[in-house]
């Protein structure tokens, strides 16, 4: 592949799932990329090893997306170290499932720490840096339009918040030559929500297509946004649920 040949992308939460294989994705079609972890330094680096080990380039390294200030630490090194960042990936995320009467001022900060202000601090470092051409891609979540059950309050309110967030940046950067993208999934087979979970069979009722998506069918859609092909699609949200939205 040569979609994205030349260009440095720095993917937050790399290690598993869905950032996983935006990773493999981006370097099969011949980018460098930089994959960051919180825990899961042994998977994170599997998966920079994988991508290397056919060829490719990729490094991990470590960032908590809890922690204030870490992320804009970690980016601004990667382009110095590869002299520049052509396409933010923000994918890291959690979800604490608690009621609102019970959820504790910890559940929400780690759920807003993780879900919103990492992005922020990336995306204005990536408006203050990136060079025309860009592409910001932030992974949202159909439940930023949607709150079907209870227990999601503080993640709904989160994916609610990045999208917004990246229609004011592509608002704000167009003139710059910059695109910001939200990618919102269904349910997607991965740690967070494996298909074989308790409530995998509810989800998959309500979609469509009648299956939990793979991550592969996350990035398939990153890569395009990521690529000259999106040349003009900035400010939008683009559901990959399976019709679950429809
Ligand atoms: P996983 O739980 O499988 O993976 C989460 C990723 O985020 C891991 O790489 C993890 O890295 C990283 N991460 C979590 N906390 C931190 C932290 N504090 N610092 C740095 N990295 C962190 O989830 P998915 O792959 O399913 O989710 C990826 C994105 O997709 C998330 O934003 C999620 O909200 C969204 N999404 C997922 C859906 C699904 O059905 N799976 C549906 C809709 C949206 P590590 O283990 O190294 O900490």
């Amino acid at each position: 592949g040569i979609r994205l040949s030349g260009k440095v992308a720095f993917v937050t939460g790399g290690s598993r799932g869905i950032g996983a294989a935006i990773c493999q994705a981006f370097a099969d079609e011949g980018a460098t990329v930089v994959l960051t972890y919180g825990g899961s330094k042994d998977k994170a680096e599997a998966v920079a090893a994988a991508i290397n080990a056919k060829g490719g380039k990729a490094e991990a390294v470590s960032c908590d997306a809890r922690k204030a200030g870490e992320t804009t630490k970690v980016m601004r090194e990667a382009a110095e170290k590869h002299g520049r960042i052509d396409i933010l990936v923000n994918n890291a995320g959690i979800a604490r499932e608690v009621t609102l009467r019970k959820m504790t001022d910890e559940d929400w900060n780690d759920v807003m720490a993780v879900n919103v202000t990492a992005p922020f601090e990336a995306i204005r470092l990536a408006a203050n840096i990136m060079e025309p051409g860009g592409s910001i891609i932030t992974v949202g979540s159909i439940l930023g339009d949607r709150a079907p059950s209870p227990g999601l309050g503080s993640y709904c309110a989160s994916k609610a918040a990045v999208q917004m967030l990246t229609k004011a940046a592509a608002r704000e950067l167009g003139r710059k030559g910059l695109r910001a993208n939200v990618i919102q999934p269904g349910p997607i087979d991965t740690d967070m929500n494996p298909a074989d979970g308790e409530t995998a069979d509810l989800q998959r009722m309500m979609v469509p297509l009648g299956r939990y998506g793979k991550a592969d069918e996350i990035a398939s859609v990153a890569v395009f946004l990521a690529s000259d092909e999106a040349s003009f699609v900035t400010g939008t949200t683009i559901d990959v649920a399976g019709g679950l939205t429809a």
